[in-house]
């Protein structure tokens, strides 16, 4: 059942071969270490959770595609470029072998308020959720994830505080959601980690 005020993801797919395999190798290792530590992966149910990209040029990124987080390893074809994007219709443009992730959207919304970030990942893991709830500044809880309003909500959250000094942040309406960005892969890999012990 469709939610009301909730425009549904759309999602316009040009069927492409596979990225070149440099592209998404950084990416992909540390996907690799993400997956293990189960910060993305497959629900009991079988969903599958989390996606990670990296920019290309410009507001251009490459994601992992729709449904890969139940996959144990990724290879290039399981990567889509987002090319262009619209956060009024809630809609985007990718090529690719498989369709972007539903999720992308908060992707581009990234990118665009940090025009220094690279890499963006987003993970599942209840404990750092809470936390990172009650430490720093989150996206507000009545905004859920895939609505138009949460692009508009980072934007609020990079302009009322110093996002890209914090480098990770909890979404207040997506339980167990959590961003994590940087100017490298490590940056906006290791953030997590090091969140995880610290906590
Ligand atoms: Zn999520």
């Amino acid at each position: 059942m469709k939610e009301e005020g909730v425009i549904k993801f759309n999602c316009n797919w040009i069927k492409k071969e596979a990225l070149p395999a440099e592209q998404v190798k950084e990416l992909n290792n540390w996907r690799n270490k993400l997956y293990h530590e189960k910060l993305l992966g497959v629900t009991a149910d079988g969903i599958g959770y989390g996606n990670i990209s990296r920019r290309l040029k410009q507001n251009t990124f490459i994601i992992s595609g729709s449904g890969t987080g139940r996959l144990k390893k990724l290879k290039p074809l399981h990567y889509s470029l987002v090319t262009s994007y619209s956060f009024h219709e809630n809609a985007l443009t990718a090529e690719g072998p498989v369709k972007a992730s539903s999720e992308s959207l908060t992707h581009a919304a990234i990118y665009e308020c940090s025009p220094q970030t690279q890499f963006v990942f987003h993970v599942h893991h209840l404990y750092l959720w809470k936390n990172l709830l009650k430490l720093l500044p989150s996206t507000n809880s009545s905004i859920a994830y895939g609505t138009t309003a949460m692009a508009a909500e980072i934007f609020r959250l990079f302009k009322e505080h110093d996002l890209n000094k914090q480098g990770i942040f909890a979404m207040g309406g997506h339980e167990e959601g959590v961003i994590s960005f940087g100017k490298t892969a490590a940056e906006a890999g290791q953030i997590i980690l090091d969140k995880l012990k610290e906590l």
